[in-house]
């Protein structure tokens, strides 16, 4: 039976999203990529290819890895991408950079596809901007993750390329997130900032060849005993690797499968999930409410805004207005 169009789409387009995610879900790396252009450029199809993918998703083990430049993530991601493959494991990558105005091009994931896995047809390995977004990358995130999910892959690694805010909230689109840092870059966990050591599940610390390294673990010891948690939550353990040599990558995989297991038994990775289902929901209502304000309600906002300034209304009671007026189903 053919699905029904999605809404606000010319029957043509629905049918086009409908063999482009059938496509998808056997894992056609085209028509992958072009689901994910899809989301990169917030186009209109995205609305109807969420509510398509959505009874797919939610399988996917989906891990965050994040760390200062050159600490090493590119290269552990190639070799946690031949770990899984080596389990039969299907593996899809996102390389995310949210300061750079460039789509695609010489970004991290390219250049790991370049290396060992382009011909690999089970692995898809995407750099991603999100120029046309609404909201930007902290919400085109989680919707590529699902493209990715609903495509198959057992594993979704989710690889940030700069350091701050955005990097942070990108990575706790995962489940699991790893947290990168190396002796011999500059002053040890000091160099890792914004918020990154909080949402360490699993740290590795990397380049264990280099001196330097037993101190810097000692250092992340201390630091993890400091925090506050109860006696049964997941204590972030330390992995040591040698990525370039693939060195503790099975050690690594083991420890992503106990924290899993752990959240999974605790029921923490449910909530966690709850938890960013909301946010995510909080922060798309948020933006479309203010596009709607902006777009469709403009004449209500400018007429308010001139009786706020003239002292006939005040600008609480504008707001409700505007609000009633922007959410009113019949508007
Ligand atoms: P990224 O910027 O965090 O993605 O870092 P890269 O993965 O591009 O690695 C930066 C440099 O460190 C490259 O030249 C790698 O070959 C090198 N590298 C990565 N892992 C190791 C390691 O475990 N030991 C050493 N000595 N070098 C490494």
């Amino acid at each position: 039976m053919p699905e029904p169009a999605p809404e606000g789409l010319a029957d043509e387009r629905a049918d086009e999203l409908a063999v482009l995610v059938a496509a998808a879900r056997t894992c056609r790396p085209r028509a992958v990529a072009r689901l994910i252009s899809i989301v990169e450029n917030g186009s209109p199809a995205l609305r109807g290819l969420m509510s398509r993918l959505a009874p797919d998703t939610g399988r996917a083990h989906v891990i965050g890895v994040t760390g200062a430049p050159g600490v090493g993530k590119s290269t552990t991601t190639a070799t946690l991408i031949a770990a899984y493959r080596a389990r039969g494991l299907r593996v899809g990558v996102l390389a995310f950079d949210p300061s750079s105005p460039f789509t695609g091009g010489a970004l991290l994931g390219d250049r790991v596809r370049m290396q060992q896995h382009a011909l690999d047809d089970q692995v898809y390995i995407r750099s991603m901007a999100a120029r046309g977004h609404l909201g930007g990358l902290s919400v085109a995130a989680p919707q590529a993750v699902r493209v990715l999910d609903a495509a198959g892959c057992d594993v979704v690694l989710l690889e940030t390329v700069g350091v701050g805010q955005s990097e942070v909230e990108v990575a706790g689109t995962a489940d699991s997130t790893l947290v990168l840092l190396a002796p011999g870059m500059g002053d040890g966990i000091q160099a890792a900032k914004a918020g990154v050591l909080e949402i360490g599940d699993i740290f590795v610390v990397n380049k264990a060849d280099r001196d330097g390294t037993q101190s810097l673990i000692r250092e992340l010891r201390t630091m993890i005993a400091m925090a506050d948690r109860d006696a049964a939550a997941w204590k972030p353990p330390i992995v040591r690797t040698v990525a370039s040599r693939e060195e503790g990558i099975d050690d690594l995989v083991a420890t992503l499968d106990k924290h899993r297991a752990h959240a999974e038994a605790d029921g923490s990775w449910q909530r966690r999930r709850l938890e960013r289902a909301r946010s995510e929901v909080e922060s798309l209502t948020l933006l479309l409410l203010r596009r709607r304000m902006h777009d469709d309600h403009r004449t209500v906002l400018d007429d308010l805004a001139e009786a706020v300034r003239d002292g006939r209304v005040d600008s609480f009671t504008a707001a409700d207005r505007v609000l009633g007026d922007v959410t009113d189903p019949k508007a």
